[in-house]
């Protein structure tokens, strides 16, 4: 969701003349996109305002934008005095006010409600994987998480709105689309007439489009995996065959205390359908360890069900108390070392199990997406329909298909190495 933002702030810049630099140094305007999902980005982003105060030209504007902006408010004002504005995630399309009147402070953290979308000016060219958001906000509370405080209450955009994103960006060069939501199949829009849609129906919608040749979204909630979505799977050739469901963990205790309201055997089940509905998916999964309470049997129902389900390309991270959350004054807070030492064995596992799936493509043809050359330029890098990255011998100075059916020749933990399979 932040990628996507700060393309739209960089394109709401460029339709008024401006252009990126490449040094902070250089820039009349510099903006911070910040994240607060975890305390190590939160800490991060005063330490970088400082370092950005200390190198820019004196009277470049600059502030930060995002959930940060959105908790600290007002008091990020006393803590760099020298900032011009502090916008949260809903409100970023008021940028060029600042622009206008550079000499004023521009404070603005409400969550609004969708219209920056409205207000925002359609990108001129898209990328070739578009992010087209869906809805934003969560109305789930997980007892660990602060999107609900920085995002909001879940809103779902319009049916029309999104797919005239999603054409628009068709239109101008996207070739994959990728739905975006923090409860991306919660999305629930019901027009005037008293038609509702779901996520299923944004699917079928774009995938008539001749353009587009991949579809996926971003990020599911186990529980809002229904029946339609799941049938896109067996019925939608180019939705791709991945997804992220997080489970979080393994042990039904910790579920509970993070108030995530599914057990082990009805998550299970929705993976079941799945694998029924599309043999070849494959699952990713987020993963907190260390969660208030959490013994070393619920850590290890964790490594369970990462090796039961055998998760590809997931992430894990240490719990960390987020203010306004409920997690964050339960008892029993775990001890750094203790999160440290079960992440490091919640990785190692992980890393197998990605390694393992990694091999096991050797020697399949898949159909990949090209995102460009290497840093050395001799190598193309195309990302699999599992998200892997694959490098590419590349042995003309054409320029390369977008789509090629790509043979996996080696792999390792980390990436896949392929050949063409016309050459
Ligand atoms: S479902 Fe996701 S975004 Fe919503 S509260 Fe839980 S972790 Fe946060």
């Amino acid at each position: 969701m932040n990628v996507y933002d700060s393309w739209r702030i960089a394109a709401m810049l460029d339709a008024r003349g401006m252009c990126a630099t490449k040094s902070v140094a250089d820039a009349d305007i510099i903006i911070l996109n910040t994240c607060s999902v975890r305390e190590k980005a939160t800490n991060k982003v005063f330490s970088e305002l400082g370092r950005i105060r200390d190198t820019k030209k004196p009277d470049a504007l600059f502030g930060i934008v995002g959930c940060v902006a959105r908790e600290a408010g007002a008091k990020a004002f006393h803590r760099i005095p020298e900032l011009n504005f502090v916008l949260g995630p809903q409100s970023y399309h008021r940028l060029p006010e600042i622009l206008e009147n550079p000499d004023t402070k521009l404070l603005n953290i409400d969550l609004a409600g969708l219209e920056k979308f409205d207000e925002l000016p359609q990108m001129i060219k898209a990328p070739t994987v578009s992010y087209i958001p869906i809805q934003e906000g969560c109305n789930h509370c997980c007892t660990y998480c602060i999107v609900p405080y920085t995002r909001g209450r879940e809103i779902s955009r319009a049916f029309d709105d999104v797919m005239r994103d999603t054409a628009a960006a068709a239109k101008t060069g996207a070739v994959e689309i990728c739905f975006l939501g923090q409860n991306v199949n919660g999305y629930k829009y019901t027009d005037e007439n008293g038609k509702t849609y779901r996520l299923s129906d944004l699917i079928r919608a774009t995938a008539v489009m001749p353009e587009i040749r991949r579809i996926r979204f971003t990020s599911s909630y186990p529980t809002e995996m229904t029946d339609d979505l799941i049938d896109m799977f067996r019925t939608e050739p180019k939705l791709l065959p991945f997804l992220n469901m997080p489970i979080q963990s393994g042990s039904p205790d910790v579920l509970k205390r993070m108030n995530r309201p599914y057990s082990l055997d009805s998550y299970l089940e929705i993976i079941d359908k799945l694998r029924a509905a599309r043999p070849d998916i494959q699952i990713s999964s987020d993963f907190i360890v260390g969660f208030p309470g959490e013994t070393d049997s619920d850590f290890e129902k964790t490594v369970d069900i990462a090796r039961r389900v055998k998760y590809i390309n997931s992430y894990s991270f240490k719990y960390s108390p987020r203010p306004h959350t409920a997690a964050a004054l339960m008892p029993n807070q775990i001890p750094e070392n203790i999160k440290r030492a079960r992440l490091a064995i919640l990785d190692n596992e992980l890393n197998e199990i990605q390694r393992e799936f990694n091999e096991q493509c050797i020697n399949k043809t898949m159909l990949c997406l090209c995102e460009g050359p290497d840093k050395t330029g001799r190598h193309l890098l195309y990302r699999t329909p599992y998200m892997q990255q694959c490098i590419v011998t590349k042995k003309t100075d054409q320029a390369p298909e977008t789509m090629a059916q790509i043979k996996i020749t080696a792999a390792n933990r980390a990436s896949l190495r392929g050949e063409f399979v016309k050459d």
